[in-house]
């Protein structure tokens, strides 16, 4: 059985043929079955925008596709950046993201934000499936660790003190927004007879 990926990002594919190595399934990126088309996120909310990603890919090939859809809401800012979390202040680095991101929660005493993963599958002839996996946490008062990427310096995790840039990648993976949902899209797939 084979199972796309929908996404280009190495890194990200890298995760799911991790992921999916316990089980007898053949995991492809869109770049090894030459799928170029570039995909327009027009969804209002991460589990749109997953399931459009992976039903253009499921239609566009006939096969099983995962897509996914991740970033940070900041409850005080009405959940800013959240599905625009990749293109915020695009070209600038992620200290500097991070840094506005601080700076417009200041005036608020409420801080709490979330991570959200979203992950669609497409089966061909079957309605879409989708799971969510939610991490909660703070927006901390200042860029904290190096260790992840993207927002994890300014995550605060409360009941451990510490930013996700701060826990290392093997705790971070036990408590994740993305390994939330992925414990949950592994459970879908069993449950729909795909992998056993
Ligand atoms: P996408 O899911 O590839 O569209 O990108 C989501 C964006 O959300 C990333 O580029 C990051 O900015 C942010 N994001 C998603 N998950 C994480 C995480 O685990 N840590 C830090 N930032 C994240």
């Amino acid at each position: 059985m084979k199972l796309v990926i929908a996404t280009t990002n190495a890194n990200k594919l890298r995760e799911y043929r991790e992921l999916f190595a316990p089980f007898k399934i053949e995991v492809l990126g869109l770049k090894d079955v030459n799928y170029t088309k570039e995909i327009e996120e027009t969804g209002t909310t991460f589990a749109e925008n997953a399931i459009i990603k992976a039903e253009t890919v499921s239609k566009a090939l006939n096969c099983l596709v995962v897509a996914d859809d991740s970033g940070l809401s900041i409850h005080a800012l009405e959940n800013f950046p959240g599905i625009h979390s990749a293109r915020f202040m695009e070209g600038h680095s992620y200290q500097e993201k991070c840094a506005e991101l601080i700076q417009r929660v200041k005036p608020y005493k409420d801080r709490s934000c979330d991570f959200t993963c979203a992950i669609a599958l497409a089966i061909p002839k079957q309605p879409t499936q989708v799971v969510e996996g939610k991490f909660y946490g703070e927006v901390a008062t200042s860029y904290r660790g190096s260790g992840g990427f993207g927002y994890d310096p300014i995550f605060l995790v409360p009941s451990l003190g510490k930013t996700v840039g701060e826990l290392g990648e093997e705790v971070k993976n036990t408590m994740s927004h993305r390994y939330l949902a992925t414990t949950k899209l592994i459970a879908l797939m069993k449950k729909a007879g795909i992998i056993e």
